[in-house]
């Protein structure tokens, strides 16, 4: 089996990375997100198992002591984390994972595999991004102000990532991401795992 690509998604709060990713994987059956786990209460119309496990922080750091997650991180007060055994799962499948998760997961996973493919979406201005979030309401003002806050320290590590997505027009950028997806299937090192490309080599190079 190919082992497939591992794509790491970051953004400051408020970019659009949901209704990005939301459009990505109903579009390529390839590809398959992980749904993190959190101590953070469900926003209005989130549906657990869908948007998120929601767990309560107790079950959270017992899953943490006992090694659950790949990787998990404190995100303004909440904790959320990634599945080890999702992962794993996947991986054996052969399938396309992207994970939706904040730098400090990202630096995390780095660890394991480097090769997985960061991708940093951004807001087309500071004044967007601002708009976004303060006319979502669905955080309390003082959440709003905490990821306000946030988005230097976010922003700050965009040099860690491989691909930078600015998300102004949503139709464009999912574009940009499935163009990023498709080049790394491309890649030679992909390609060349496919057991019928090392046949079709090997048949070339016997002409
Ligand atoms: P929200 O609560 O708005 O859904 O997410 C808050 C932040 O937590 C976002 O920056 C999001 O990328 C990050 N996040 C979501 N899931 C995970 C995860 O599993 N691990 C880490 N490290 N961050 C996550």
């Amino acid at each position: 089996m190919t082992a497939g690509c591992l794509f790491i998604m970051s953004a400051p709060s408020g970019t659009g990375k949901t209704s990005l990713v939301r459009e990505l994987i109903n579009n390529d059956t390839n590809l398959c997100l992980s749904i993190s786990y959190t101590s953070r209460s469900p926003r209005q119309g989130e549906v657990n198992g869908r948007d998120y496990h929601f767990v309560n922080r107790d079950v959270f750091e017992q899953m943490q002591a006992q090694g659950d997650f790949l990787e998990s991180a404190e995100v303004y007060g909440n904790l959320y984390g990634t599945s080890q055994c999702w992962i794993n799962d996947m991986m054996h499948s052969g399938k396309d994972i992207i994970l939706e998760i904040d730098c400090q997961g990202a630096a995390q996973v780095r660890k394991f595999f480097p090769q997985a493919v960061g991708i940093f979406i951004l807001p087309p201005s500071a004044k967007e991004l601002e708009d976004r979030l303060l006319s979502r309401d669905k955080d309390s003002t003082d959440i709003i102000r905490k990821r306000l806050n946030a988005v230097r320290e976010e922003v700050s590590h965009v040099n860690e990532f491989d691909y930078v997505i600015i998300n102004n027009i949503l139709e464009n950028a999912i574009s940009d991401f499935a163009s990023i997806v498709r080049a790394e299937r491309l890649k030679r090192g992909k390609q060349l795992q496919k057991q019928e490309n090392q046949v079709l080599i090997s048949q070339l190079t016997s002409l």
